[in-house]
């Protein structure tokens, strides 16, 4: 099974560069997305790691990938990260994106498969998550195929079909 939680000793801090953040509640100042931010350290760590929440940063206490950074840098990019190559970061900032809409699905799924599914569902379940966990692993143009092939909105239909299923289940 694919490991559903980040894991940042295996990653290269995509989260720290791929994603905007506004200052207010949740961080201190402003940031671009696809700009590291500037407390990033060389060796990707966090320069206030132990401070966050006091420092203004909550929002990164939060934040959970999904394990999607980890999988880019060392199955997508073989251990490679941007700070050595810098001609790297934008494939693999785009290649975050897409796994980290991959994980959050079978995320998704991996709740709808404790309701009590008919035999129907319960094999489109394993359909779309085959899907979601190619047996090659992704490469940069399988998760861009992904993002064009339909697959998250059946997802996600078949999880809206599901809601009467889950509405049952309410005590
Ligand atoms: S404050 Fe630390 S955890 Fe948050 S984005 Fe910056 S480097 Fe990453």
């Amino acid at each position: 099974m694919v490991e559903l939680k980040g894991d940042c000793e295996n990653c290269a801090a995509l989260c720290c560069v791929a994603l905007a953040f506004d200052k207010g509640d949740m961080f201190g100042f402003d940031k671009a997305a696809g700009q590291a931010c500037p407390e990033l350290q060389p060796d990707f760590r966090c320069g206030i790691h132990g401070r966050l929440p006091e420092a203004g940063f909550a929002g990164c206490v939060q934040y959970d990938c999904l394990g999607a950074g980890q999988r880019v840098v060392q199955q997508v990019f073989a251990g490679q990260n941007w700070r050595n190559t810098p001609t790297l970061l934008a494939p693999m900032l785009q290649a975050f994106a897409q796994m980290r809409q991959v994980h959050e699905l079978l995320l998704l799924l991996q709740t709808a498969g404790g309701l009590p599914l008919s035999e129907p569902q319960k094999q489109e379940l394993a359909r779309l998550k085959a899907g979601l966990q190619p047996d090659t692993g992704w490469t940069s143009q399988t998760l861009r195929l992904f993002e064009r092939s339909g697959l998250a909105g059946e997802v996600q239909q078949f999880l809206r079909e599901l809601k009467d299923v889950a509405i049952k289940m309410k005590p």
